[in-house]
């Protein structure tokens, strides 16, 4: 008989654009003992949970909480949820993850008109303001943190222009929460989905989503009570089409995150002390601290970077901070850097997707894994690894120049 050995994964340095490193305090979180979901100690968790995203997410808004599955599955409750069959929705796509939104609308019977931009950039907020103008959507749907290409998109002026027009705006801030701001209110969002295994570093599993009074308004005209569950006295209303998920209704998810908490999906218990805490630890850095350490190691990793005589690939005005893209120069074998990294070093990197595979590096900056020893053993790992296959590359001048950024840093210059 086969024997399988004892569970032991090798401890990693993960540069990607996630999963990333969990903080050892909150993979501690999730090996605390079990709790019943409708236990007093939960519900009180689960509402300080909630209580935490409105500060994540900057939001007044009474609903914040996380939906239960990967990111993807946010994005999907999200725009299920809010898109009725008939809907126009448009969809400004500037890399991969607006091709999932145009996906995921598709299927939820849109009639989705797409804009796109060159890849490695983003848009002029007024090319998608003149299309909301002329395709006159109910709901517009885009990305703030474009993880394929490293590009964040300015979120501010679409954000009043659609509050002025009526319109819904749906922002997929997967990448982005917990690394940069994502104003939530201030920038006029309706409906926001984060992602934990990213600046959160939580592991993947959950979603946190937010919406506010106008999309709520939305999905309320959706709601269909489930049989086993309706009270036989109360008449239910319905007069939009119901949403075609159960699972991913946010009709039924908010009733159960409510005070009444109506009993939808079997809370993920580990995951949500694992985001708990994980909220604690971004609160307790605080926010603006924690973007402006996010802004310093971008800065270090892009100087080793191009000091060792990198290229990096993209706009740069419209940068992520979290993620670095770097082309792969002439001749070099990315998947081999790649590998050997990994092999050797015990660090991760991403390649990337569709037109940008081989063509680049996609290094992560975020969250537990953004951090000074990851940077620096990272452009030493690289250095080595390019002078190994004889890349033509300043060796050792890439660590000098981070170690420069970091040491003008602490002496305050
Ligand atoms: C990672 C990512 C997703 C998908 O997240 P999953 O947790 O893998 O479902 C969606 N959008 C963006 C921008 C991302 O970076």
């Amino acid at each position: 008989m086969k024997i399988y050995r004892d569970l032991s994964p090798s401890q990693r340095t993960i540069m990607t654009p996630g999963p990333v490193e969990a903080d050892p305090r909150v993979l501690r979180a999730m090996s605390f003992p079990i709790l019943g979901q409708f236990d007093p100690e939960f519900t009180d968790l689960m509402n300080e949970t909630m209580e935490m995203l409105r500060r994540l997410f900057q939001t007044g808004n009474t609903w914040a909480y996380p939906v239960d599955g990967t990111s993807r599955s946010g994005i999907e409750a999200v725009l299920t949820s809010l898109i009725e069959p008939g809907d126009k929705v448009l969809i400004p796509i500037f890399g991969r993850f607006g091709h999932l939104l145009t996906e995921i609308a598709e299927r939820c019977g849109a009639v989705v008109a797409t804009i796109e931009t060159e890849w490695g950039s983003v848009f002029d907020p007024e090319e998608v303001i003149h299309a909301i103008h002329r395709e006159k959507p109910q709901i517009v749907a885009m990305v703030h943190g474009e993880t394929s290409t490293g590009r964040m998109q300015p979120l501010e002026e679409i954000g009043r222009a659609c509050r002025e027009l009526d319109v819904l705006l749906v922002v997929d801030a997967v990448a982005t929460i917990g690394g940069t701001p994502v104003e939530v209110d201030a920038w006029m969002l309706d409906a926001v989905i984060g992602g934990t295994q990213k600046c959160l570093s939580i592991p993947s599993g959950m979603a946190p989503v937010t919406y506010n009074s106008r999309a709520e308004a939305k999905i309320a005209r959706r709601k269909k009570i489930e049989r086993g569950l309706r009270d036989p006295l109360s008449k239910v209303e319905t007069d939009g089409v119901a949403i075609r998920s159960n699972y991913l209704d946010l009709s039924q998810l908010q009733d159960y995150w409510s005070p009444a908490r109506l009993n939808h999906h079997t809370e993920a218990t580990s995951m949500l002390y694992a985001l708990r805490e994980g909220l604690r630890i971004v609160l307790e850095e605080g926010l603006e601290a924690r973007f402006a350490r996010h802004l310093l190691h971008e800065r270090a990793l892009v100087s080793g970077l191009q000091g060792m005589g990198l290229e990096l690939y993209g706009n740069p005005a419209c940068k992520m901070p979290m993620v670095t893209c770097v082309s792969i120069p002439d001749g070099v074998d990315g998947e081999a850097v790649r590998s050997m990294l990994l092999q050797q070093f015990g660090i991760e990197i991403a390649s990337s997707f569709g037109p940008l595979k081989g063509k680049i590096w996609r290094i992560g900056t975020m969250g537990y894994s953004c951090r000074k020893r990851n940077v620096l053993h990272l452009l030493g790992a690289l250095e080595a690894v390019l002078t190994y296959v004889q890349a033509p590359v300043h060796a050792s001048a890439g660590v000098q120049a981070a170690l420069r950024v970091y040491l003008s840093e602490e002496e305050g210059l």
